[in-house]
């Protein structure tokens, strides 16, 4: 992984980010970006990074520029192409160059943040994920309230308990998954509005904002990825192991020499044949 000095910069500066030579290496692992489609990380480069910073009429908003950023995804069997926008007001006084603060931001492509899911994880559950994460920006209140619903969903279709309540769901967690996803489970239902109204019910429309929404929605793709995708990895390998043991006791039954139903005249039989 090498960068020139100039991509980093490029790079750091856009981000805000104090840039050191002797910090590279995390500058370049805090930049590397993970494709909404396939799920790969890609470090920044100029062959694969792009920044088109145009400027704004001045407004009310003072003077502004857009920067539109283009990733592609250097996974060769993906190859998609990421753009978002940033809406940033610039420091006239010094340099109209220079950006100050972000106004807004919009991911173009993907629409939203939700990756593609497995196949194998419930439609409804999915259906919730990704309708979540469309709305999250626009209405966290819904996001958060679909984010719930799944959250409830997951757990009494993976572990099989059934609560009307999600904080009566959640407690029975307790003791029965791993206890680092227990502790990231518990931080985030304390949080604000959303700890607030844990005891409500999962359709009651609670005031967060889009922050507290957005860590609903990460929990919930933790969890996909902890107990759906960790299940059928494990039963792939698990598959994978038992046909190999298969072919190589078929191969081993073939190479076995076949034991002469009658021994030729003058021979006498040695018995069993050996292990191969
Ligand atoms: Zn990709």
């Amino acid at each position: 992984m090498t960068h020139s000095n100039e991509e980093l910069f490029e790079c750091t500066e856009l981000a805000g980010i104090v840039w050191q030579t002797s910090q590279e290496q995390s500058v370049v692992q805090s930049l590397s970006r993970q494709c909404p489609y396939c799920g790969h990380f890609t470090a920044h480069r100029g062959t694969n990074v792009h920044f088109d910073n145009v400027s704004c009429f001045e407004s009310r908003h003072g003077t502004t520029r857009l920067i539109i950023t283009q990733h592609l995804c250097s996974n060769p069997a993906c190859q998609e192409l990421s753009l978002s926008a940033d809406w940033w007001t610039a420091d006239n006084t010094v340099n109209p160059e220079k950006l100050t603060a972000v106004l807004g931001h919009w991911s173009l492509r993907p629409s939203s943040r939700a990756r593609p899911q497995p196949e194998y994880i419930p439609l409804a559950l999915r259906q919730d994920y990704e309708e979540a994460c469309k709305i999250a920006a626009l209405s966290p209140k819904a996001a958060a309230t679909l984010a719930r619903r799944c959250l409830q969903g997951m757990i009494r279709d993976f572990h099989g308990i059934e609560k009307r309540r999600l904080v009566d769901a959640i407690e029975a967690l307790h003791g029965v998954v791993a206890p680092e996803v227990w502790a990231a489970i518990d931080a985030v239902r304390k949080i604000g509005n959303i700890g607030a109204h844990m005891e409500s019910d999962i359709n009651l429309v609670i005031d967060v904002d889009e922050d507290e929404a957005n860590l609903l929605i990460e929990l919930v793709e933790q969890l996909f990825a902890e107990w759906y995708v960790s299940r059928h990895q494990r039963a792939q390998r698990m598959k994978a192991i038992t046909e190999a043991a298969a072919v190589k006791e078929t191969a081993r039954q073939g190479q076995q020499p076949q034991a002469p139903s009658q021994p030729p005249a003058g021979t006498k039989s040695t018995g069993s044949p050996s292990e191969v």
